[in-house]
């Protein structure tokens, strides 16, 4: 029985009366070829953990677990349980866990799990926000996001396609933008297109500043993004900096302060935030 037949989904889920929630982005890869797809860019070998954020009825879940050692499956839907637990009654290695992923605690995980999942939409920023803190946990994670997220994954840093996420991104992992995904190949068909994208964590971060100082420099250049970075930065409640200090720290990191936050490279970052956090001291 294939998970990847429409039709066989729609019966499944009718027999189960079970309506699927657009809130809780319900969409279903029903493609076969995609499937294979995410399942080979995952890279699992036989000693492997993985862990599933968004099991649904188990497509996916059913091919890591031919090729893993343990699979944990994390899905909040109660009404999709019995079914998951169906689909994967052959592979005991495969642990179900009905709960929400965001208060999922990574740090129990062993190292160097590999994370998949093809993302409930509503919640992709606090997703890869609490995958990228725990990169010291985690090896890689291969997600299925909505297009304009993959390209700000993805986007050059110091080009207008980037973002706040594509400075944390990249700073804690080497991303790739493997393929875009066609809304045709869900069920049902969402809004908007797709795309499959690849972090591997680093072992050590991109950059020297204290992490939660570069966080806090980062946020402020980008939440006032079209301001110049010396208002940008005095004016933010994520840094609560004086203006002559603001001005010092840019002078000393040789950056023009009336260029915008979204120019800067992630070496500018770590060089400013250096010397923020040698301001604040
Ligand atoms: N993995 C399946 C597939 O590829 O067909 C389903 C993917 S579907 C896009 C997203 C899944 O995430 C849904 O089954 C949904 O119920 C589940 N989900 C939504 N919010 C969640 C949360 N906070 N924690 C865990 N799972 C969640």
């Amino acid at each position: 029985m294939s998970l990847t037949n429409p039709s066989v989904v729609r019966e499944l889920l009718a027999r189960d009366h079970i309506r699927l929630k657009k809130r809780w982005g319900q969409n279903f890869l029903v493609d076969a070829h995609i499937v294979e797809k995410i399942i080979s860019s995952v890279r699992l070998g036989s000693e492997n953990t993985v862990l599933e954020i968004g099991a649904g009825i188990g497509t996916l879940t059913q091919k890591l677990a031919e090729r893993a050692a343990r699979v944990i499956a994390v899905e909040i839907d109660t009404r999709l349980i019995p079914l998951l637990r169906e689909n994967l009654k052959t592979y005991s290695h495969a642990e179900i866990l009905c709960q929400d992923f965001l208060e999922f605690d990574l740090k129990s995980l062993p190292p160097q799990t590999k994370v998949v999942g093809n993302l409930p939409y509503y919640i992709t920023a606090p997703i890869l926000e609490k995958l990228i803190a725990a990169h010291q946990h985690l090896h890689s994670a291969l997600v299925m996001v909505q297009l304009e997220v993959a390209e700000k994954l993805s986007a050059q840093l110091g080009t207008r396609a980037a973002s706040a996420i594509t400075v944390f991104a990249q700073s804690f992992a080497d991303v790739q933008h493997l393929m875009k995904v066609s809304k045709n190949c869900f069920f049902p068909k969402p809004d908007v297109d797709s795309a499959l994208v690849r972090l591997e964590f680093l072992r050590r971060p991109r950059f020297q500043a204290p992490e939660e100082i570069f966080f806090r420099v980062v946020r402020a250049a980008f939440n006032l993004r079209r301001k110049m970075l010396k208002q940008a930065l005095s004016q933010s409640p994520f840094l609560a900096l004086e203006r002559e200090l603001v001005l010092e720290a840019l002078a000393r990191a040789e950056i023009d302060p009336t260029r915008r936050g979204e120019t800067l490279s992630l070496e500018e970052f770590d060089r400013l935030a250096l010397q923020i956090a040698r301001a604040q001291q």
